[in-house]
């Protein structure tokens, strides 16, 4: 569209004045310490990840074995992780400020780590592991052919990275049904039936 433009040397004047005010304005050291205190977050994150896969999963057996991505079959919030996370980084990010004295600021990451650990699964044993998985499977044994076409976009994916969606009426790949809000998670009422679309007669056909 543009014929005219002023060349690729222009763009070292760009960067290198783009370099130069942040390094007047000392970025680096406000990076650092934007950086330290959302690591607080990150490490909240982590530990909570982690007591998840090493307790609530094996131990507690409140997580379910396998690892649910799929947005038809997951609650919007659950408390475990998202509780534990919020909670660790509220007060690892105090300790982090110096609310609880400087030994507490220097070790806040620590802080953020313990506190989402022990939390996730206090938290998942106070909701009984309810909020991990919002509707069944639906994974239908005898279904030969292991990929099928999404009603959405038409790609065939492996059937494991499918669901049956019943605003859709068919199954739909994890993508389309992550982009879909115009379904407002229909699947999930009581009254959705997953069978409905899962390894249907249409689907044995190729
Ligand atoms: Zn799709
Ligand atoms: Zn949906």
């Amino acid at each position: 569209l543009l014929h005219v433009h002023p060349g690729r040397v222009v763009y070292i004047f760009f960067n290198v004045g783009i370099s130069l005010t942040m390094m007047e304005l000392n970025m680096f050291s406000v990076l650092g310490h934007i950086l330290g205190f959302y690591s607080n977050v990150a490490v909240a994150w982590i530990g909570a990840v982690t007591a998840d896969l090493v307790i609530n999963k094996p131990l507690l057996k409140l997580s379910p074995s396998y690892i649910e991505f799929k947005r038809a079959h997951l609650y919007n919030f659950n408390p475990v992780g998202f509780g534990a996370m919020v909670i660790a980084s509220i007060i690892s990010v105090l300790a982090f400020f110096h609310v609880f004295g400087d030994y507490a600021a220097a070790y806040s990451a620590f802080i953020a780590l313990g506190v989402s650990f022990v939390a996730s699964p206090i938290i998942a044993i106070i909701t009984k592991g309810k909020y991990y998985v919002a509707r069944d499977a639906g994974y239908h044994a005898g279904v030969k052919h292991d990929t099928l076409s999404c009603v959405s976009c038409g790609f065939e994916y492996e059937a494991l990275d499918m669901t049956g969606c019943p605003f859709h009426k068919g199954n739909i790949c994890s993508l389309c049904c992550s982009l879909d809000s115009d379904c407002h998670d229909e699947c999930k009422k009581p009254h959705a039936d997953p069978v409905l679309s899962y390894g249907t007669p249409a689907d044995l056909t190729h």
